[in-house]
């Protein structure tokens, strides 16, 4: 009616969950103007996933608040296997680190939900003003917000300036929102649960008419869906959007408690694993607090698909537990959260229409919560899109980059899926009574097939497919039918080079070693120098620089990275958090960076460089209201109080050779090249190919 109120937005984000969160922080770090709304009257408190894995703390960590999680959660450095003896009764009978050693900084970790929900919302909180949107107050989620139309104008897809997605929201009032049992028992989360009915019909029908409720109309560039396992925005894009794979669901039963128990599976354990012929499996996370955690397969209450929610009980789901670990005994005083879910293992067929709306998180996967993955693989979907978005809304990136996103995560998506039907088999399956029994699993496949998933599971084994943004040879066995059209810019040539840097593998995360700051002697792992701001970074291995022609190598590069890549390449605005240094209002950059940001490692002796006298002005850049930057020059070398960090080692750079290693906005290595000037023009193109280069 002409009475709607109508506006417009760049981003509309539907859904405040782990996915929904990643990417407002995202644009608001961005300074993109952006919504993100959600059906429910508050955040998570407690319960719900919990665990981090090693990439997603890097990932946090790197928008400045995976030091929080960090100190707060308890981190998971051993397993152990318990199994039932001749007598049936449970031992332990194996035992196996949790992490890979020397990997990351940063090993699994717990710590539920509603804690990140928190620290989101503080980093969020900390991206503004932002001198891309100064007028912008910090975003906020609306609550008892639902959407009740969605349509794609696909003629005006491809216009820059259009604003083609038009949606519908409903604003409730909060006792249309609030589940009743919400209100009777906090720590029951059966209310969020995909057991209880699909609440959205049932508010909207209820909300028909209120003289409270309104609506109004959202005209926004890009829509994300990131509503959880029922995606209303998954169904409102029509019947292609589907589900695909297995058919079965399990239920889980869920409790958070503190046990008091004569099992002694109390510290040395980290994470305990029993399964049991007769009694079914279950997963014991020790977590903050004396809390644990139990994961329980409830096999007696999935009937031929159908679930019979009124026999699930938190009494139902505990004896259950007790069984299992049955003949000692196990009671609680204390129950932090409970639930209980119900789970297949399915991915989405299309993670987007037009490129114009997305799909992120259990929109488009859904999987056992055994590995732990849920949460940080939907955080990683809105962490691969958020940059995406962000540049292509600013400009700064041709629209034709946002088809990476469905060929990236749905890979990604594909192999979770694969990888937990695998270990579903191995965690819910027999057994094994002797070695003639060959339908059993014995404890060496399972300890095996264990410590080969943790490149898998902590997140630092995701390799992405060749594209614009990965130069790289197809390797054909990883892709999938349907994402062949999408990938192009496969580089064949590229392959020879990739020796430069063998530990630097295009489509992987740049990893973290330690180097020493050139100006001040301050010891950093390169991560710490790569904060989410949107920034591309150029790394140069450039060699033992106290060597004239190493120096005079890099020199040239720095003269024509200045009037090339630099030159054309557009300028980013960073808002305060973005660039904690030059943030603020009162000390702020004079001119924004340019979006590529070039770094130096060298290798030479750190007393034998001087950075303002030696080195080109693209590695000290120049602000007329800031100054000389010195935080762009790192020597890989013995530092004062930590040792040596062997970056060119780690990264597999030949000191003699050097390297040129591109990595993208999100830690993903874009181009690995030799040093020398006749891959320079490989560079360029790189960038020509992801940037609109002036
Ligand atoms: P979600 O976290 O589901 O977030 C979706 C958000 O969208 C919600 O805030 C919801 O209110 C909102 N929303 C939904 N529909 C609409 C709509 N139409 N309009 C507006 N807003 C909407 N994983 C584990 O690893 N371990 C666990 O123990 C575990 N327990 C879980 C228990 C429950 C009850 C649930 C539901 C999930 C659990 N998971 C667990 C899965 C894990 O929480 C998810 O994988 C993860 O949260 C996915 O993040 P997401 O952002 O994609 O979706």
């Amino acid at each position: 009616s002409n009475s709607t109120p109508t506006s417009e937005v760049d981003v509309l984000i539907i859904g405040a969950g782990p996915a929904g969160f990643m990417m407002a922080l995202w644009m608001s770090r961005l300074g993109i103007k952006t919504r993100i709304v959600d059906k429910r009257t508050d955040k998570v408190f407690s319960g719900q996933a919990d665990g981090f894995q090693a990439r997603t703390l890097e990932i946090l960590d790197s928008f400045g608040i995976g030091e929080r999680v960090w100190k707060e959660s308890n981190h998971l450095i051993e397993v152990s296997f318990w199994n039932p003896d001749s007598n049936g009764v449970i031992k332990r009978n194996g035992r196996a680190p949790d992490n890979i050693s020397g990997m990351s900084r940063f090993t699994e970790a717990v710590l539920h939900q509603g804690r990140m929900e928190a620290f989101f919302l503080d980093a969020i909180a900390a991206s503004y003003p932002h001198p891309a949107d100064p007028a912008g107050s910090p975003l906020k989620v609306e609550r008892m917000v639902l959407p009740t139309s969605l349509e794609v104008d696909e003629a005006a897809a491809e216009d820059d300036d259009a604003h083609p997605v038009t949606v519908t929201l409903r604003h409730l009032t909060e006792d249309e929102a609030t589940p009743t049992q919400r209100l009777s028992n906090l720590s029951d989360g059966l209310f969020r649960s995909n057991l209880a009915d699909d609440d959205v019909g049932a508010m909207l029908a209820q909300s028909k008419g209120g003289a409270d409720v309104w609506e109004e109309v959202v005209k926004a560039k890009y829509v994300v869906g990131c509503d959880g396992a029922h995606s209303w925005t998954r169904k409102a894009l029509g019947p292609k959007y589907e589900m695909k794979g297995e058919m079965t669901d399990y239920v889980w039963g869920v409790m958070d408690i503190v046990p008091i128990t004569d099992f002694r599976m109390c510290l040395p354990v980290q994470v305990l694993m029993t399964f049991a012929a007769s009694n079914g499996s279950l997963m014991i996370i020790p977590r903050e607090n004396r809390l644990i955690r139990m994961y329980i397969q409830l096999t007696e209450v999935s009937t031929g698909g159908r679930v019979d929610r009124s026999t699930i009980t938190h009494e139902m789901i505990f004896k259950a537990a007790q069984k299992i670990i049955s003949p000692y005994k196990l009671e609680y005083h204390y129950c932090d959260w409970w639930t209980a879910y119900q789970i297949g293992q399915r991915v989405g067929s299309h993670f987007s229409k037009c490129d114009r709306v997305f799909l992120a998180g259990d929109a488009v996967h859904t999987h056992s919560p055994k590995a732990g993955q849920g949460m940080n693989v939907s955080m990683s979907d809105a962490y691969n899109l958020g940059w995406k978005i962000g540049l292509v809304t600013k400009k700064i990136m041709p629209r034709k980059i946002l088809s990476t996103y469905e060929l990236e995560r749905k890979q990604i998506a594909n192999e979770l899926i694969e990888f937990d039907h695998k270990f579903s088999r191995l965690f819910s399956g027999r057994p094994q009574k002797d070695i003639l029994d060959e339908t059993g699993v014995s404890m060496e496949e399972f300890s095996k097939a264990f410590n080969m998933s943790h490149m898998f599971t902590s997140g630092l084994g995701v390799n992405y497919s060749p594209s614009a943004l990965v130069s790289k040879p197809p390797e054909e066995a990883l892709l999938l039918e349907s994402d062949k059209e999408v990938q192009n810019e496969g580089n064949p040539a590229a392959k020879s080079k990739l020796s430069a840097a063998t530990n630097c593998k295009p489509g992987m995360r740049f990893p973290s070693y330690q180097v020493v700051e050139q100006a001040d002697a301050r010891p950093w792992t390169l991560h710490h120098k790569m904060a989410s701001n949107g920034r591309f970074r150029l790394w140069v291995f450039g060699g033992d620089i106290s060597q004239a022609a190493a120096l005079k190598r890099v020199n040239a590069l720095g003269a024509r990275l200045e009037k090339g890549v630099l030159a054309r390449a557009p300028r980013i605005e960073l808002g305060p958090a973005a660039n904690p240094f030059a943030g603020t209002a009162r000390f702020r950059l004079d001119q924004p960076p340019s979006v590529v940001d070039v770094m130096l490692v060298h290798c030479a002796p750190r007393g034998e460089v001087e950075l303002l006298r030696d080195l080109h002005a693209v590695y000290h850049p120049f602000d007329a209201k800031l100054g000389w930057d010195y935080d762009k020059v790192f020597a890989d070398g013995e530092s004062y109080t930590e040792g040596h960090g062997h970056a060119y080692e780690g990264y597999g750079v030949n000191p003699e050779k050097g390297a040129i290693v591109v990595v993208r906005p999100d830690g993903y290595v874009g181009l690995v090249t030799e040093l020398g000037e006749e891959n320079w023009g490989e560079v360029e193109k790189w960038f020509e190919g992801v940037l609109r280069m002036a």
